[in-house]
């Protein structure tokens, strides 16, 4: 039988320790509120930290030459940890049920909390997505983020997709491979002008109207080779591949949201009015999860704004009435 701690009651809870997450328990703990980080993986900080630690990133306003994806997440973590929020990690919420009108209960794997608030900063997701032809084979050169760069060094590498995660990738792992080979499917790339370019300059191969068609071993049974084809012509070329690198986007994560009652949009963001508030009265939602344009700073300023109306609606200050 397991017994669940309800003595401990937050103001806020928030879900989810990334840009958003960790900005918003900043702003709620500073602004003298209980509050508690629930963040499923073992680290703070989201996609920085997850997905692009070593990437420099440039379009973050305050870093004129940039910063590191791993170091912005430490300094967003510490503030949420000065600021007085208690974080947990390695736990993942599975669901959210409204109890009475200032009350919300969040179930985690291991236990049941309790919030008069709730900010959903889950992000849209970092599953990444799967490429069909490669169903029957996932060897240890096939990846979907960089945890080590000295794994690229002297290697073929492959990279799959036109976006900034193809091309950010194929500029960070260039000063170390033997070469990169870019294949987009569409006659365009959707990645940064600047990175583009950064890329070119780089000798980084880019192939455009593509796909993989076919995936060949060497006799171990590693990763070779792969074939492509041309969309239009068919044509078909074979390159040496020792890695190949997927970023074809990711899978939105539904279920527990959709479990737990809230509204969501076609892509999987969930629907939010002006306050930030979702469908269900107390819950909150900011960051990734409920926008088009999915930039950190974006998703700071929003979990800023979803920890004021969280704020406003338990304190209701007289100032504001
Ligand atoms: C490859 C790539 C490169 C990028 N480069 C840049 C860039 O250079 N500059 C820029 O401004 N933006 C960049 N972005 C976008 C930026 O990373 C996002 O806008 C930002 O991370 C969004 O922050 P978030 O807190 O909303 O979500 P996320 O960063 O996705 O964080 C969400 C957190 O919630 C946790 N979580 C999810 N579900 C649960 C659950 N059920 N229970 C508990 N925890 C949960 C996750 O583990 C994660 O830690 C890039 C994105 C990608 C994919």
């Amino acid at each position: 039988m397991i017994f669940y701690d309800y003595s401990i009651m937050y103001d806020v809870i928030i879900i989810g320790a990334g840009p958003a997450g960790l900005t918003s328990a900043a702003n709620t703990a500073y602004r003298g509120l209980k509050t508690l980080v629930i963040e499923k993986q073992d680290v703070p900080g989201g996609l920085p930290t997850l997905l692009y630690p070593d990437k420099i990133i440039r379009d973050h306003p305050g870093f004129p030459i940039g910063i590191l994806g791993k170091e912005l997440s430490r300094m967003l973590f510490m503030q949420a940890k000065n600021a007085g929020a208690e974080i947990k990690f390695d736990e993942e919420v599975l669901g959210l049920k409204k109890k009475n009108e200032d009350l919300i209960e969040v179930k985690t794997i291991q236990d049941v909390y309790e919030g008069r608030r709730v900010i959903l900063c889950t992000g849209i997701s970092n599953m990444s997505k799967k490429l069909e032809v490669l169903r029957d084979y996932s060897g240890p050169n096939v990846h979907y983020n960089i945890e080590n760069i000295s794994d690229f060094k002297g290697k073929s590498v492959i990279i799959v997709g036109g976006g900034d995660h193809a091309f950010d990738t194929a500029v960070q792992v260039s000063d170390v491979t033997k070469s990169v080979t870019i294949l987009i499917k569409d006659k365009y790339a959707k990645a940064k002008e600047n990175t583009i370019r950064l890329a070119e300059e780089q000798n980084v191969k880019i192939f455009y109207n593509t796909e993989i068609v076919k995936v060949l071993k060497d006799t171990t049974g590693l990763l070779n080779e792969v074939q492509f084809s041309n969309r239009e012509t068919g044509e078909k070329e074979v390159v040496d591949a020792d890695k190949l690198f997927i970023a074809i986007g990711f899978e939105p994560v539904r279920r527990f949201l959709e479990n737990s009652g809230l509204d969501l949009l076609k892509d999987g963001s969930v629907k939010v009015d002006e306050h930030l508030q979702t469908n269900i009265g107390g819950i909150f939602a900011a960051g990734d999860i409920t926008g088009e344009v999915r930039i950190i700073v974006v998703a700071c300023a929003k979990g800023i704004m979803a920890a004021v109306y969280a704020f406003e609606q338990i304190k209701q200050p007289y100032w504001l009435h």
